[in-house]
């Protein structure tokens, strides 16, 4: 069965919403799982996500395995999806990016935290995957096969957010409005986390709220997406 028409729009417009937002640039990928079929997922070919049209949205299985590629590459790290939707029923929308601001946290051990009520979706603590755990001291850093997928979904275990050592970071929504949300802030929240850490001893969101926040905000994901969506139709 075919997905909703709508669903496909909206990961185009994610596609191109976190592109303007800075969460992507050449590389980056945003998936949906398939809104009549859960054993499925749909994800752009491999171009660069600014340029995605209705058109380059390909389905895939859990095996990470295009269902009618007709001629069309998909992305190489596609089992970062793959494997999340095979081990998170509950996750139905993914970002994977190497947004900047995000890297640092992940090669130094320092825990990305909600310092605001905009991303209480981090929680308490960010899991950080280290692909040498999982592929020895030699990979390119690509969750290029199923096992690093399955090693990274891991990591993540049932948080919405984890970061990947040299490389970037994945996070998980039950929407795709909620997951573009969550990219955004969560590059947004490492910007100033680190200009926070240069003045002195930073006071995060505590558990409580923490959650609280992450549900509040969730009520109100159509204003910045409307936002979003209007600002990635503007010219440059
Ligand atoms: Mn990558």
């Amino acid at each position: 069965m075919s997905p909703d028409p709508e669903l496909i729009e909206d990961l185009v417009v994610a596609n191109h919403i976190l592109f303007r937002e800075g969460v992507v640039d050449g590389f980056g990928h945003v998936s949906a799982r398939h809104d009549r079929d859960p054993s499925r997922f749909l994800l752009a070919r491999s171009i660069a996500p600014a340029t995605v049209t209705v058109d380059d949205i390909m389905e895939f299985d859990l095996e990470g395995i295009a269902i009618d590629p007709k001629g069309r590459r998909p992305y190489l790290e596609r089992f970062i999806h793959s494997e999340i939707y095979r081990m998170r029923p509950d996750v139905l929308a993914i970002v994977h990016s190497h947004s900047p601001a995000v890297i640092p946290f992940g090669v130094t051990g320092t825990q990305l935290r909600p310092i605001s009520h905009m991303s209480g979706f981090l929680g308490t603590s960010t899991p950080i995957f280290e692909i040498r755990d999982a592929g020895g001291p030699a990979t390119d850093m690509l969750i290029r096969n199923a096992d690093l997928g399955a090693a990274l979904a891991t990591t993540l275990g049932s948080e919405s957010f984890a970061l990947m050592r040299g490389h970037g970071s994945v996070v998980v929504a039950t929407s795709i409005k909620q997951v573009v949300y969550r990219a955004v802030y969560a590059e947004m929240n490492a910007h100033l986390q680190l200009e926070a850490m240069r003045l002195g001893k930073i006071t995060f969101l505590n558990e409580a709220e923490a959650a609280n926040a992450d549900q509040a905000n969730n009520g109100n994901l159509d204003r910045p997406w409307a936002l979003w969506k209007r600002r990635a139709a503007m010219p440059a």
